[in-house]
């Protein structure tokens, strides 16, 4: 399609749809066309020419507020600047940005290579719109230069002239002149053997002795000859002598200064490590820096740097672990307190309880307190009791022969038939094993023998019946009173006694 063509078409748009025949109105819809036929018209693309002049964050609000021609856009534009004071905030950024250019030029000029490339790239990035992770990154990378920069390559020039880092033009000018010296011929050799006395006067390490460096090698300088005077010979001796004294000195303190930084580190190591919970990342971060210290060729400065960051590191690490450790120890107590507490809880419910599982019975530790009540009653009113202590005669091949089921049937099926022949009144219980103890109040030992002869009978003509088979059992029993015993203890010492001459006397008997 021919633009002749394009045009006569809008024109006859704008005719079909009513419109005013403005230069705005005309151009959109003459731009439309020419797109619709794929012509590609200057004039129709000064919105994109404008857009991509400004700012991505202004571009895109641009875009959604779909400005679709150069007159929305001025309007838009317009609008912004209404809304705020962006003249004066735009005008502060543009003078901002001067500065910066500015600034980062003059670094260009300087005689530092690094500088000079890094400033000349940033010059050219810095404008008002860059975003500000850029800024951060151009920040970021002159925080790293000011960090790492290192002027110790002026201190080769000191054999020549003073040094003089904030300004190098005078340094230079006057490193001119010596150098001049030099060529002067017959003086050479002096002036070359002065600048390397000098040379050798400067402390390598120590920082002392400028003072007196600089008045001797000015004088050499000036005058080389006067290496010739024996006094000027002796002063130099001396302050060579002087010099290496000063460098020994300052490097005993350096290394005394690295020496206590490495026992800091080692102990802290120790720490971390002796504590068994070793936090692998934080300790492989602290071997890379320990990794990065080279003590070949790094300065004391620098290795006294990494060391401390080092030792830093390691603090935090400690701290952190000790917290840590802290926590875990107040979480083990409190465990511990738990823990104390169940077992408490566990003694006391043992001792509540009172019956023996297997018959059920009373167990010793109720029959304990039944016979203190007896003792109690017997102290305060006189009132005899007798005990019977029965054991199973020879148990243990019951539970040989039949097997330990068996034996636990008997055990039952004997207590039961205790508790059963027993008055109410009496205290049947369980002392321990195939042993079982029969409290009988207020009855004394002839009563008490009564009883357990008729129980021993009773169990002797018996059926113990287990799956079928008689089990054959007799008892034996030792009988006591205690209006006989001077004591509890006694009391029960001896109704054990008698059961042992009954087992004596043969088994299935009972002594009193
Ligand atoms: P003696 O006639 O001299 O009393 O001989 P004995 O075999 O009865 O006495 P000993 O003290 O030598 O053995 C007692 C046995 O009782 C040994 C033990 O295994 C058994 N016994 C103790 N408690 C129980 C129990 O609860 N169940 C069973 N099945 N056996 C038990
Ligand atoms: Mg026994
Ligand atoms: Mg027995």
């Amino acid at each position: 399609m021919t633009i002749q063509e394009i045009v006569k078409r809008s024109l006859q748009e704008i005719r079909t749809r009513g419109l005013q025949l403005t230069p705005e109105i005309y151009n959109e819809i003459f731009c439309r066309h020419a797109r619709r036929s794929n012509v590609i018209l200057e004039e129709c693309h000064k919105l994109d020419t404008y857009l991509k002049r400004l700012s991505p964050e202004i571009r895109k609000n641009v875009e959604s507020r779909q400005v679709s021609t150069v007159d929305q856009l001025v309007q838009y534009l317009g609008s912004e600047i209404m809304r705020c004071d962006s003249d004066r905030s735009l005008e502060v950024i543009q003078a901002y940005v001067l500065l910066v250019k500015r600034l980062l030029q003059a670094i260009a000029m300087l005689h530092n290579k690094n500088a000079a490339e890094m400033a000349e790239k940033d010059r050219r990035k810095i404008s008002p719109y860059l975003e500000k992770s850029a800024i951060d990154e151009i920040r970021e990378h002159w925080n790293r230069f000011v960090m790492e920069y290192d002027e110790s390559f002026l201190k080769k020039l000191a054999p020549y002239c003073d040094i003089e880092t904030d300004d190098l033009e005078t340094m230079v000018r006057e490193l001119v002149k010596v150098l001049k010296n030099r060529e002067k011929g017959e003086e050479q050799d002096y002036s070359l053997v002065a600048q390397v006395l000098t040379a050798a006067l400067v402390p390598s390490i120590a920082s002392g002795m400028n003072d007196e460096i600089a008045t001797v090698s000015a004088q050499i300088r000036a005058n080389p000859e006067l290496l010739t005077s024996q006094a000027m010979v002796e002063d130099i001796r001396y302050m060579i002598k002087k010099r290496i004294e000063l460098d020994k000195k300052a490097v005993s303190t350096q290394m005394t200064e690295l020496d206590s930084i490495i026992e800091h580190i080692n102990q802290a190591l120790i720490r971390v490590i002796t504590s068994g919970e070793t936090n692998y990342d934080a300790i492989c971060k602290i071997q890379g820096e320990l990794d990065e210290v080279d003590l070949q060729h790094d300065s004391f400065q620098v290795i006294h740097t990494k060391l401390l960051a080092v030792a830093n590191s390691l603090e935090t690490e400690t701290r952190l672990l000790s917290e840590e450790m802290k926590q875990s120890r107040e979480e083990i107590s409190e465990l511990r307190q738990k823990v104390r507490v169940l077992e408490e809880a566990l003694r006391k419910e043992r001792k509540r309880s009172s019956t023996d599982t297997l018959t059920k019975l009373p167990n010793r530790r109720a029959i304990d307190d039944f016979i203190k009540k007896q003792e109690a009653s017997y102290k305060r009113y006189k009132d005899d009791y007798s005990i019977v202590l029965f054991d199973i005669d020879h148990f243990k091949s019951v539970n040989d022969t039949y097997g330990h089921d068996a034996g636990d049937v008997v055990l039952a099926s004997f207590g039961k038939m205790l508790r059963r022949y027993s008055r109410e009144v009496d205290f049947v219980g369980r002392w321990g094993g195939e042993e079982f103890l029969v409290v009988l109040p207020k009855t004394g030992k002839e009563g008490a023998k009564v009883f357990a002869e008729k129980l021993r009978d009773l169990v002797a003509r018996s059926k113990f019946m287990y799956k079928g088979t008689r089990i054959p059992i007799t008892v034996s029993g030792g009988v006591e009173d205690r209006k006989s015993s001077g004591n509890l203890e006694e009391m029960l010492k001896r109704a054990d006694e008698n059961l042992y001459l009954a087992k004596e006397g043969g088994r299935n008997k009972i002594v009193a």
